[in-house]
C-alpha cells in the first residue's frame, strides 16, 4: 500500500493545486460517520462529504439499490431512452416541496449543484423574459460562470475568472449575530431595487434558506416571508438554493418549510443520491412549462443508478426517522458547545447555532462577533484531524467550524466525536 505522505506527494505532482485537499487523509474505506485512510488510522466523520452523506456513507439500502440498478442499465440518456426510476424520483421529489400545498411541480435532473443553480437562473430569464438576477452577500451557489457570479465573496472564487455574466446584483444577507437584522436586509434589497435595477427588470431572487459556505447563517423566518412578499409584488420568481440543506439536514425534508414559505423553484444536489452525482431543479408546473422542448437537457442529468441511490436515500429518510434525528442530533452538539462557550471556550465561541443538525460554532477574539478568529478555528480542526475527527470551517474568513454529521451517527459515536472536540480544544487552548 502507498502512505498517506507518499500519496501527498502523488497528488502534488498530478494534481493542480487550487484544488483544496487540506487534510492529507487518503480514504480508504468508509461506513456510516467513520472512514478509515490508507494507513489504518479511524476518523469519525462529522463533515460527510461536505453535507452528500446525510443517510451516512455507504448505506446498506442504499448500496443494494445501486448494485442491483448496474446489473440492469446504467446510462441511456434521459433524453434517448427513458426509465421509470426518473419519473418516480421526479414524482416523489414534487410532492416533497409542494408539502401538503396543491401546487403542481415538475422536476428535471442534472449531476451537480452549479450546473443546478445555473440553469434554474437561465430558466428564470427565459420564463419571465427578464434579466435580472439577485443573490445574497455571503452566498454560495458554485463554480460554473453564472453560478459563480451569483457567489456572495469575491475571494478566491470570483477574482481573475472574469468576466462574470452581468445583471446579477448582491443583497446583504440577514445575520442578526453580526447586526444586520431581518428589516434592514429587506430594506438594503429594496434600496438596491431603487439604484441598481429596477424590481420589474429582476427575473429571480435566489436564496441559500441558511447559508452553507457562508459560516451556516439562517435567514430569520420573517426575512424569508418578506421576501416572498416582496417577489409576489413585482413578479419575481423566488429561488431555494438547498443544495447543502436539503434531505432532513435541518430537521426539515427542505429547509425552506421552516419558514412556511412557497418556493417557485427550489434546486437541490449533494445528499440527494447518497454520494453519487445527482441535482434536480424542481419548480412550479406552470412555470417550468412555459419553456419549449428542446429548451433544457442532460447527457447524465438523471443517471439511472444516480435515481436508483436517490430513491433508496428517500426510503431511508423516512424509515430511519431521520428528519426528526437531525433535531436530536443538533440538539447534542449544541448543548456540549453551548457548555464549553460557558467554560474552557469563553470569549472563543462566539455564537452556536443550528438549524435541526445544520450545526456551527462562530470562533471569534474576546467574544466580539466582528472580530472573526479563523487562526483558532484552523487550530481546532487540525488538532482534532490529528485526533481522529474530521470536519471543515467556513464563513467569511473561515472562522466558523461547521458539521454534517451524518444522520444515522449513533449517540456514542457523536460522543466520542464531541469528547475528541472538547480534548482538541483543551489542548489548542494550553
Ligand atoms: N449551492 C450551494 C448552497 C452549495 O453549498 C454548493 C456546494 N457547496 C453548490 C451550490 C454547488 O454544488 P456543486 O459543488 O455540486 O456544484
Amino acid at each position: 500500500f502507498q502512505s498517506n505522505e507518499v500519496l501527498v506527494a502523488r497528488r502534488n505532482d498530478a494534481c493542480p493545486k487550487g484544488l483544496p485537499s487540506k487534510s492529507g487523509i487518503y480514504a480508504e474505506r468508509a461506513q456510516g460517520a467513520e472512514i478509515w485512510d490508507v494507513e489504518g488510522n479511524r476518523y469519525i466523520d462529522f463533515i460527510a462529504g461536505i453535507g452528500v452523506l446525510n443517510v451516512g456513507h455507504r448505506h446498506p439500502k442504499v448500496q443494494e439499490a445501486i448494485k442491483a440498478q448496474l446489473d440492469k442499465v446504467v446510462h441511456t440518456c434521459f433524453g434517448v431512452a427513458q426509465y421509470e426510476s426518473y419519473i418516480e424520483l421526479a414524482e416523489r421529489l414534487n410532492k416533497l416541496v409542494a408539502n401538503g400545498r396543491s401546487t403542481p411541480y415538475k422536476t428535471m435532473f442534472m449531476n451537480t449543484g452549479s450546473e443546478a443553480t445555473e440553469h434554474v437562473c437561465k430558466f428564470a430569464r427565459r420564463i419571465t423574459g427578464r434579466t435580472g438576477l439577485i443573490s445574497f452577500e455571503g452566498s454560495f451557489h458554485g463554480r460554473t460562470l453564472l453560478a459563480t457570479a451569483l457567489t456572495g465573496k469575491a475571494v478566491p472564487y470570483k477574482v481573475g475568472f472574469g468576466p462574470l455574466p452581468g445583471d446579477v446584483f448582491h443583497a446583504p444577507y440577514p445575520d442578526p449575530y453580526k447586526g444586520m437584522s431581518s428589516e434592514g436586509a429587506l430594506n438594503c434589497l429594496k434600496h438596491i431595487m431603487q439604484t441598481s435595477i429596477r424590481p420589474e427588470d429582476v427575473a429571480a431572487i435566489i436564496i441559500e434558506p441558511v447559508q452553507g459556505e457562508g459560516g451556516f447563517v439562517p435567514a430569520p423566518k420573517e426575512f424569508l416571508q418578506g421576501l416572498r412578499k416582496l417577489c409576489d409584488e413585482h413578479g419575481i420568481l423566488f429561488i431555494a438554493d438547498e443544495v447543502q440543506t436539503g434531505f432532513a439536514r435541518t430537521g426539515k425534508m427542505f429547509a425552506i418549510e421552516n419558514s412556511g414559505v412557497e418556493p417557485d423553484f427550489l434546486v437541490c444536489a449533494k445528499s440527494i443520491a447518497g454520494g453519487l452525482p445527482l441535482s434536480a431543479v424542481i419548480g412550479k408546473q406552470e412555470l417550468f412549462d412555459k419553456i419549449e422542448p428542446g429548451g433544457m437537457g442532460s447527457t447524465y442529468g438523471g443517471n439511472p443508478v444516480a435515481c436508483a441511490a436517490a430513491l433508496a436515500v428517500l426510503d431511508v429518510i423516512e424509515e430511519e426517522g431521520l428528519i426528526a434525528r437531525a433535531e436530536e442530533i443538533g440538539a447534542k452538539l449544541e448543548a456540549r458547545w453551548k457548555d464549553m462557550q460557558a467554560g474552557i471556550a469563553k470569549g472563543l465561541f462566539g455564537d452556536v447555532r443550528r438549524v435541526g443538525a445544520m450545526a456551527a460554532v462562530e470562533c471569534v477574539v474576546d467574544g466580539d462577533p466582528n472580530q472573526p478568529n479563523a487562526e483558532m478555528a484552523a487550530a481546532i480542526q487540525g488538532k482534532c484531524r490529528d485526533n481522529g475527527l474530521i470536519f471543515l470551517t467556513a464563513g467569511k474568513k473561515a472562522q466558523v467550524i461547521r458539521t454534517h454529521v451524518p444522520l444515522v451517527a449513533s449517540d456514542e459515536l457523536i460522543d466520542e466525536g464531541l469528547d475528541i472536540f472538547e480534548k482538541s480544544v483543551r489542548q489548542v487552548l494550553e
